[in-house]
């Protein structure tokens, strides 16, 4: 298929050169069989409609003869170690494609075969992972969190051994290829690639590169262009952790190699939505005991990575001093960002003194009584002083909520109600700002669960159902994914994603 973009102007042929990257070429599978299609996507970026004999580009097989591929190389400080070398292991890039409006996007196949990145591993992915990945992706876009997106899904044909956890045997999954799109798929890592082998000159070109093109806010020049550049990072890092802490969204892995420099989600590996409020929640059976990656610890563990960043740009950046600030100002913005963010979900107008305590208080509150993180914001909207807390709760918490319990709920629910009178806007704005901030629909982990097993054995209806339901988060189009994750279901957090 001839693409209507211009692939002569890839990343590969800018002036980001040598050690960057490798030319590399999809596997081929022979008997590939075609999941799902993401038309509007496609639409939207300049491919336009799935036509008969696409199925092969899908899965990298067959490639237009104008595009070159290839895999890029990293490095990364993982679980807080520096791990060196890394890269697109079984990630593989066709270069970027321009629409009408001129709007590049980058095209990825993951899973796909072998790169110069693989090391040992085979560069296949199981169809677990692939389903996980275009799900949990498209969901993100449709909440409004910046996000890599997923175009397509399809089986190769072949089958692709791996260990499953929670029985340690190996054993044969089907394979699968999904193509992701993103703006750029450049992670920090790439930064601190080029620093750590010192090529600093590369280093420079990459950054010049990476502002010209995603970061149209940059004006300045000189050295206050880096230093933009940096602050830059920082402030959209932020944004988009908070973001996740909106939606309960805990990422799992955030590796310095798995942060992108545009403060998109980036590599849905072991994610997890959190059921019930737990700032000690993680969904990476790797990252126990230690649970670095837990929800509560995501602005810290930004905040870390970007000190890895820093450490990256220093070549560029020598003024330690702004650097230094920058972060420690990082701590500053993201929990004001965030205390206006949790205002939003209650529906405040504005962040008040007093919401410190109160916002401790919640916290407290959903910890203690394990409530269900999206259920108890989509209650609220409902509640009044003369609900009946124990009817419109009954089925929020995963513990049995006892008299004493009830009780606890009742007094936060005056106060909430107390705290509401002090907002400037009506009850009804008050509830528009809730209804836009909090999620009706979100991707529990079990859903997804079902999901891969009906596609494992042949059918999609629920594929289709969770699209559509995706697809408008912000309304209840099912009323069956409108409750909490039912028992028999609660040590599934963990999901194997390889
Ligand atoms: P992740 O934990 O997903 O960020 O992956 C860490 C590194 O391992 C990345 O550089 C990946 O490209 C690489 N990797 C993961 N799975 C595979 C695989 N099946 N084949 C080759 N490389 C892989
Ligand atoms: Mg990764
Ligand atoms: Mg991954």
């Amino acid at each position: 298929k001839k693409f209507p973009g211009d692939f002569s102007n890839n990343l590969m042929q800018r002036n980001t050169p040598k050690v960057l990257f490798a030319t590399t070429q999809p596997a081929g599978f022979d008997q590939p069989q075609l999941i799902v299609f993401n038309t509007t996507l496609s639409e939207e970026i300049g491919l336009g409609k799935y036509e008969e004999g696409d199925l092969n580009f899908l899965v990298g097989t067959h490639l237009p003869e104008n595009v070159q591929t290839y895999a890029t190389a990293y490095a990364g400080h993982q679980f807080g170690n520096w791990a060196g070398q890394l890269g697109d292991g079984r990630a593989i890039l066709a270069g970027e494609i321009i629409n009408e409006t001129g709007k590049k996007t980058e095209i990825q196949w993951k899973g796909a075969g072998a790169t110069p990145y693989s090391r040992h591993a085979d560069g296949r992915a199981v169809l677990r992972s692939s389903v996980r990945e275009y799900l949990m992706s498209e969901a993100m876009y449709h909440l409004g969190i910046p996000t890599t997106r997923a175009l397509s899904l399809a089986f190769t044909g072949e089958d692709v051994v791996r260990d499953i956890m929670y029985n340690g045997n190996p054993q044969y999954e089907k394979g699968a290829v999904i193509i992701r799109t993103a703006e750029s798929f450049l992670r920090f890592g790439h930064f601190e690639l080029m620093s750590a082998q010192g090529e600093y000159k590369t280093l420079q070109d990459l950054v010049d590169f990476t502002i010209e093109n995603y970061f149209p806010e940059i004006i300045s020049s000189g050295d206050q262009r880096y230093k933009d550049f940096f602050e830059n990072i920082s402030i959209r890092t932020a944004d988009l952790i908070v973001e996740w802490f909106r939606v309960g969204f805990v990422h799992g892995v955030m590796n310095t190699d798995n942060m992108s420099i545009l403060g998109l989600t980036i590599d849905y590996g072991p994610y997890s939505m959190m059921d019930e409020y737990d700032l000690n929640f993680t969904p990476n059976t790797t990252d126990l005991p230690g649970r670095r990656y837990a929800f509560g610890k995501q602005g810290q563990i930004a905040q870390w990575n970007l000190w890895q960043l820093a450490n990256a740009l220093h070549p560029l950046i020598k003024d330690e001093k702004f650097l230094e600030n920058t972060l420690n100002n990082f701590g500053t913005y993201f929990w004001k960002t965030h205390d206006n963010m949790l205002c939003r979900k209650f529906g405040f107008d504005e962040l008040l003194k007093e919401d410190e305590e109160f916002f401790t208080n919640w916290q407290g509150l959903m910890q203690e009584l394990q409530l269900d993180y999206t259920l108890f914001f989509n209650i609220l909207e409902k509640t009044t002083p003369e609900a009946d807390i124990q009817e419109l709760f009954k089925n929020v918490s995963y513990i049995t909520l006892n008299e004493e319990k009830l009780k606890k709920i009742q007094d936060f629910i005056k106060t909430y109600e107390s705290r509401l009178k002090l907002n400037a806007i009506s009850k009804e704005d008050s509830l528009a700002i809730m209804k836009k901030t909090n999620p009706k629909f979100i991707l529990r982990n079990y859903l997804l669960y079902e999901c891969i097993e009906e596609i494992t054995h042949g059918k999609t209806t629920m594929l289709e159902k969770l699209t559509q339901a995706l697809e408008n988060p912000y309304q209840e189009l099912f009323s069956e994914f409108s409750s909490k994750r039912p028992s028999g279901y609660d040590d599934i957090a963990g999901c194997s994603t390889l």
